[in-house]
């Protein structure tokens, strides 16, 4: 009778790090989601532009056989986050109760709620790397 209604509590990602060690599930709609070109993004995840959405860090469940991923305070107000194991990116631990996934790092990357709809630091990237937003 309900099949037709999709709540948004029943939304659920999933992702995880190359090795499989750190994997994760989240749940709800993805916040906030853009690319960013910031240098300490660039640094974090070897890419010239990262994408990122965020969850309530109540929203997320580490579910890999590490747990939660290791972390590098790389600022006041939030950690980085990687696996252990094989060093991959996942994601950014916040202070405030917020953690930010990097998009690469989702088992299906393809699904629209992921889509970048602004682009920060965007003169951070070099003139030459293109990146589609729906900002332009
Ligand atoms: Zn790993
Ligand atoms: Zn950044």
């Amino acid at each position: 009778m309900l099949t037709k209604v999709k709540s948004i509590s029943s939304r659920r990602f999933s992702g995880g790090c190359l090795c499989g060690a750190v994997r994760f599930e989240a749940v709800g709609v993805p916040g906030k989601p853009h690319t960013c070109s910031c240098k300490m993004c660039q640094r974090h995840t070897g890419a010239l532009t990262a994408a990122w959405v965020e969850f309530p860090k109540v929203a997320v469940t580490w579910t890999g056989p590490a747990g939660a991923p290791a972390t590098y305070r790389s600022s006041d107000a939030s950690s980085r986050a990687f696996c252990p194991r094989c060093g991959s990116s996942i994601g950014a631990i916040d202070d405030a109760p917020t953690t930010a996934l990097l998009v690469g790092a989702f088992d299906s990357t393809g699904r629209r709620e992921l889509m970048p709809v602004a682009h920060s630091y965007r003169a951070g990237r070099p003139r030459w790397w293109c990146v589609e937003t729906k900002d332009g």
